[in-house]
């Protein structure tokens, strides 16, 4: 053995014991079924673990139009788009979105990731404080880490912990909230009035990441915030193309002055090679499908709903909700990981969602529905995990907990 990584080695074994340990594993094939089914190592697999909540990855509209860009605009943007990147497509995009958001504008980034990262580190720096609950994505923490100002978490959507907290940083000048509006491991929903209640009496700023809310929510699929009414209060309005969009990429949308000055600072938008032509094309067409076909957002919706309903009837605890992120949790690492390799050898794919991504102790299976799965397909599912329950229970009796 190379002796120079001997501390990987160490490192990987440590993980091993604790169950955290990731690999590859290669998808043959998913469009089967609009992306419902997919094929894992040799497996037919029904997909409870896409973001493509309305089923539109596959759609042909939008393979189409992606198509048609590449072949109009070629295959690479070529460089940054404040070099010679900016294609008129990109023009078009940020007015569907600022027209969609009913916001004055709007800024592509390349992915959510790098939006967060470049969008937080532009606005927030040295001296600032961001609040940021517990539970935000990791590109939001990394963001604020990226920001060098002071890094508050509140307990998860605790706001009498946020206050608090706020009180006793009334004196600094300027202070940000940043919350997820659907958290994208829990799949609950921030308290969106609240926050913009606290924000106006402690003249904070306010920034929400609406990854998993964005095509799902409101009448055209804006997101949580136009939902419940409060979008036109928040000052940075995040979101991805990457999930119910089906597609790739990422945006911001605010009043001009922020658009305008992270057009010039966000270091993710300036040093790096915008989109290429095709991702663009398809997210248009993607956008005016998420707007109009709102029977996807009504059955996805459905399915959220039937799916927890079907396995609290096997007795499994999970909680309310009509996200489409429904985490069974079990605890252990390594019993979480059991569960998962059981449902793939069934026929279905859910993954196990470990530590660092969720809490220790806080390992659960994280299942996601689609618009397009049928009653009959999220039956089985349901009964699939019962069975998988009852064959663990009786392997090694009292250890697994029957509700979990
Ligand atoms: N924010 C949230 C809440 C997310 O769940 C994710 C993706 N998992 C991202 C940002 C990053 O988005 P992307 O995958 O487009 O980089």
């Amino acid at each position: 053995m190379d002796t120079r990584y001997a501390w990987l080695e160490e490192e990987w074994r440590q993980m091993e014991q604790e169950a955290t340990t990731r690999r590859l594993q290669a998808v043959e094939s998913c469009g089967e079924e609009q992306g419902k089914w997919i094929r894992v190592e040799g497996r037919r697999l029904l997909n409870l673990s896409s973001n493509n909540y309305l089923g539109l990855a596959h759609d042909q509209r939008i393979v189409e139009a992606g198509t048609r860009a590449a072949r109009r605009w070629g295959a690479g943007s070529t460089a940054s788009r404040l070099v010679i990147g900016n294609y008129a497509l990109y023009e078009e995009l940020e007015q569907e979105l600022a027209a969609w958001k009913k916001r004055d504008g709007a800024l592509v980034f390349a992915n959510g990731y790098q939006a967060n990262t470049g969008v937080i580190s532009a606005l927030i720096g040295r001296g600032d404080v961001v609040f940021s609950d517990r539970w935000n994505h990791a590109s939001i923490v990394d963001g604020i880490i990226l920001s060098r100002a002071k890094h508050i978490r509140y307990r998860h959507n605790d706001l009498n912990h946020l206050e608090e907290l706020l009180s006793q940083h009334e004196h600094v000048q300027r202070k940000w909230i940043i919350t997820d509006s659907i958290f994208s491991m829990d799949g609950d929903m921030a308290r969106l009035t609240s926050l913009v209640m606290l924000k106006e009496r402690f003249g904070a700023m306010l920034m929400v990441d609406e990854a998993h809310a964005g095509g799902v929510r409101a009448e055209e699929g804006q997101g949580l915030c136009h939902e419940v009414c409060v979008a036109e209060k928040i000052d940075v309005l995040m979101g991805t193309f990457s999930k119910a969009f089906g597609v790739y990429g990422a945006y911001v949308c605010a009043d001009q002055e922020i658009i305008r000055y992270l057009t010039a600072k966000a270091r993710s938008h300036i040093y790096s090679t915008a989109l290429p032509p095709a991702v663009i094309g398809s997210v248009l067409e993607a956008l005016s499908l998420v707007r109009t076909e709102t029977w996807r957002r009504r059955a996805v919706k459905r399915n959220a709903i039937l799916f927890r309903q079907m396995l609290r009837e096997h007795g499994f605890m999970v909680g309310d909700g009509d996200t489409p992120i429904i985490p069974l949790m079990i605890g252990e690492n390594e019993l979480a990981l059991r569960y998962s390799t059981m449902l793939i050898e069934r026929g279905i794919s859910a993954v196990a969602i470990r530590p660092p991504t969720v809490p220790a102790g806080s390992a659960r299976i994280r299942f996601t529905v689609m618009a397009t799965h049928t009653h009959a397909e999220l039956k089985w599912a349901a009964d699939q995990l019962a069975a998988i329950r009852a064959e663990l229970m009786h392997a090694d009796s009292g250890h697994v907990d029957q509700r979990v």
